[in-house]
């Protein structure tokens, strides 16, 4: 049996008996699939150990193998503009769908109140861990420079790293012959490998995370919270469905020139991990096995645009800040005006590139667009814990799409870099002839 029907089989099965434990209320089940919970984190950190060593040595060898230094420039130019574009999208759907629906105007008091109660305390800390987190945006840019690169690998800061790693493949190719850079990039190379050898081998195991994660998530999941909270999750979901079926389809169809069902069914494992363990992160991994195994893509645009796209290109996170922020704007203090939502693409958009890919980030940075959405006074911990309860199942969809998104730019990035991909779609016999 195939691997991504393997993991589909585990997550249907573990999704069903959580919510059998949960929803009959069998106690001896719901405690067995919590206690399992550990095989999942295990999995987790298994692939997660994998990130530091495939992306240096990625990036270290796709730079230097780039040769020519302003193809680097053109990279990232492209990757940047296509990331904050399609998370502008994102936003805008998420906006556009909260002022259709209103899901703020449709849940009744007592509701509230339960939520409130339920979800204060949690809520007031992620607002103080976000308190201490923001550090402002020249911090923020200046942290992107690794003073120490040993420090930074250590406590897996992607963005220092990227960019050391970066200059360090930039130092190599334009070594002369006798300084050792070929014997460098072939060190890298081979740790390159290693690394996807040990991407397959944990893959293997992933069917088996797969079901203990999602089994432990859907048992502690509180059905109640879901059903009263149901229309919001329906417009983040809805909002998540509706940028990949226009947005990313039509840069695939468009830009990429794509067979769609044939690069779907490629990359099918990767928002199936992503879901399963929240982290754009951890899948990373997966995501550059399934870009360059899977697609075609070439190591120098894989190695490029997917790390960044890990640390920076959160659409699903920047969607549901958005419907996030108009949901708890419409309980609180109503509708908001339409300049206080121009606001808010701006600062979901950069606030999505500020999340880190690791489960719950998006509501930690919440925080920031509540703080400049909402007016002066309103405290944004009663916001965060009205949508507390559903937030990990929603997390889990966001970082499906988040990760979607990365595997979308990459193939529309190498395409007009002139790659072709081992999913091109069948040319027609005129443009066939004119290409030859
Ligand atoms: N978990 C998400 C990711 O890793 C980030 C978030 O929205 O919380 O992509």
């Amino acid at each position: 049996m195939k691997l991504h029907t393997q993991i589909s089989i585990a997550l249907v099965a573990g999704a069903l008996a959580g919510l059998a434990s949960n929803y009959f209320g069998i106690g001896w089940l719901q405690s067995t699939l919590v206690a399992i919970e550990p095989i999942g984190t295990a999995w987790i950190d298994l692939i997660t150990m994998v990130v530091v060593p495939l992306v240096v040595a990625s990036l270290v060898v796709g730079t230097a193998s780039l040769g020519d230094m302003t193809k680097l420039g053109r990279l990232g130019g492209k990757t940047v503009a296509f990331y904050l574009v399609t998370t502008a999208i994102a936003v805008t759907i998420g906006l556009v769908l909260s002022n259709v629906i209103v899901p703020g105007g449709r849940i009744d008091p007592a509701t509230l109140e339960s939520l409130r109660n339920a979800y204060m305390d949690e809520s007031a800390q992620q607002v103080q861990t976000a308190q201490a987190q923001d550090t402002g945006i020249v911090d923020m840019l200046l942290g992107m420079i690794p003073r120490n690169p040993v420090a930074a690998l250590t406590e897996m800061r992607m963005l220092p790293i990227i960019i050391f790693s970066i200059f360090l493949g930039a130092a190599v190719s334009v070594l002369p012959e006798d300084t050792g850079g070929s014997t460098v990039i072939s060190f890298f190379d081979g740790i390159n490998e290693a690394s996807m050898k040990m991407v397959h081998w944990i893959m293997k195991l992933a069917p088996y995370a797969v079901f203990a994660l999602i089994a432990a998530v859907v048992a502690q999941f509180g059905l109640e919270v879901l059903q009263s909270l149901l229309v919001y999750c329906a417009v983040v979901i809805g909002g998540l469905v509706l940028h990949l079926l226009i947005t990313y389809t039509s840069a695939l169809k468009f830009l990429a020139k794509v067979d769609l069902s044939e690069w779907f069914k490629r990359i099918r494992e990767v928002p199936l991990i992503a879901f399963s363990t929240s982290s754009s992160n951890a899948t990373l991994p997966v995501t550059m096995e399934t870009a360059e195994e899977e697609l075609g893509v070439s190591r120098e645009s894989s190695s490029f645009v997917l790390p960044l796209g890990a640390t920076i290109n959160m659409d699903g996170t920047a969607l549901y800040q958005a419907v996030a922020t108009m949901f708890i704007a419409q309980v609180l203090v109503g509708q908001l005006a339409l300049t206080a939502q121009i606001g808010i693409v701006l600062t979901a958009t950069l606030a999505s590139i500020g999340a880190a890919g690791v489960p719950s980030a998006g509501i930690i940075i919440l925080v920031i667009v509540l703080t400049q959405a909402l007016p002066a006074g309103v405290d944004p911990a009663a916001g965060i814990a009205l949508i507390f309860g559903v937030d990990r199942i929603l997390d889990m969809c966001r970082t499906a799409l988040n990760v979607t998104g990365d595997l979308t730019a990459v193939s529309v990035i190498a395409v007009s870099e002139n790659e072709t991909l081992t999913v091109d779609a069948p040319r027609k016999p005129s443009e066939a002839r004119s290409a030859a």
